[in-house]
């Protein structure tokens, strides 16, 4: 079976550098889908027939899947939307044990996505405590930093694994060290990371992960919330919605079998697949580098501590906004995150990061996957080069 999608030489669309936003999906991965849609179109909660009993067994074995990423049980993974959702019941599911347990202090960067920032500024309107941790240039959390933040009354720390605007590599592991001791609960948004760093994702002292199906060669509108056991004990979520006692009675409704079906075959083909996809990224990430060469790109953030399918490069005197337009024929990509993109307000992660204006304003995110192929760089550096200038 074909496991790398080629491109269509028939194509006219411009080469796709947007897989922080949306990866393509894995032939392998729609076929499974095609399946549950129209052959095994059963509802996974009818117990009375054949049709509920195939549908229930292909979730099982999804949860399997995606639990075997990062070292969970299937009874761990719980099933939600995508990783917005996931975010969500992370933090306003646990909001009401924290409360309980008189623990409303919370610890976050600014850099986490609006998923995170959102619901924790909705705790804070609710009395909890916020302490927001900052980071460098490099867009890269100081786990000396994240040490301070904590107290006594910490009750969670979240924090992204990968930045889907700079590809920055927090260190979970030793900050997973630094709570080996304290009761807190650790949340990992790991929507750019699952699939593709899952050494880190196994460790034990994380107690929940989200996680993303379309950004791993998935389905939109499927992700996982991990939730980890402590020892014998669950983690005290409470649900956000209400109706049904599907997903451990967290996250009711029917489940979309078809993409928990595609979710769980993109998990199980990342399981083999990471490292490989992770060594043609750092080859894409090199050559296209150096086609860009030209365009003396600044790297907002530290290459050596980020994933090698996310760059974020300003070129400096040129902006951002006129380079899109000028190269939307040759490549796809953005000047932010997707969900933030039809607002024009400066990136909040490089803004964190104590980038100038300029730069930020110069700043474009590029992002590729194994399946990508090298667009034009020669044509897309002399559009960008017949702009004007920019003064700084
Ligand atoms: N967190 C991060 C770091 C992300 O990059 C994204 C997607 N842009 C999300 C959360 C939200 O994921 P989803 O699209 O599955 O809701």
């Amino acid at each position: 079976m074909a496991n790398v999608r080629t491109k269509d030489p028939n194509t006219t669309l411009p080469a796709y550098l947007d897989c922080a936003a949306t990866t393509p999906i894995d032939e392998r991965v729609a076929r499974e889908i095609e399946q549950y849609l129209l052959e095994d179109f059963g509802n996974a909660g009818s117990r009375t027939h054949e049709y509920g009993a195939r549908a229930k067994q292909r979730v099982g074995r999804a949860r399997e899947e995606v639990g075997a990423l990062v070292g969970a049980g299937s009874d761990e993974v719980v099933f939600t939307s995508g990783a917005t959702e996931s975010n969500n019941l992370a933090i306003l599911g646990l909001a009401d044990a924290l409360r309980e347990e008189q623990r409303t202090h919370l610890v976050a960067t600014r850099l986490e996505h609006k998923s995170v920032l959102e619901p924790l500024r909705v705790l804070e309107e609710r009395g909890f405590s916020i302490t927001w941790v900052d980071v460098d240039d490099s867009g890269v959390v100081d786990p000396a930093a994240v040490s301070q933040a904590i107290t006594p009354e910490t009750g969670l720390l979240t924090l992204m694994h990968v930045n889907n605007e700079t590809g920055a590599i927090q260190p979970i592991a030793e900050i997973a060290l630094l709570l080996e001791r304290h009761p807190a609960f650790f949340h990992v948004d790991a929507a750019q990371s699952f699939g593709k760093l899952n050494d880190v994702l196994n460790n034990p002292r994380i107690d929940m992960i989200s996680a993303s199906g379309h950004k791993l060669h998935g389905p939109k509108g499927v992700g996982a919330l991990v939730t980890r056991r402590r020892g014998f004990s669950r983690i005290p979520l409470r649900p956000l919605m209400f109706g049904g006692g599907q997903e451990h009675g967290v996250r009711p409704g029917t489940t979309p079998v078809h993409l928990v079906a595609g979710f769980g075959c993109a998990a199980s083909i990342a399981l083999t697949s990471a490292d490989e996809w992770l060594r043609a990224a750092a080859e894409f990430r090199d050559i296209a580098l150096d086609g860009l060469s030209s365009l003396a790109p600044v790297v907002n953030g530290d290459p050596s501590r980020s994933i090698p399918t996310i760059i974020n490069v300003s070129f400096p005197g040129y902006s951002s906004e006129a380079v899109l337009v000028r190269t939307k024929d040759i490549v796809s990509f953005s000047n932010g995150s997707a969900c933030t993109s039809n607002s024009y307000e400066p990136s909040h992660v490089l803004t964190a990061m104590g980038l100038s204006e300029e730069r930020i304003g110069s700043a474009i995110r590029l992002s590729w996957s194994h399946l990508t192929p090298q667009p034009n760089w020669s044509a897309f550096v002399s559009e960008v080069k017949s702009l004007p200038i920019v003064a700084a």
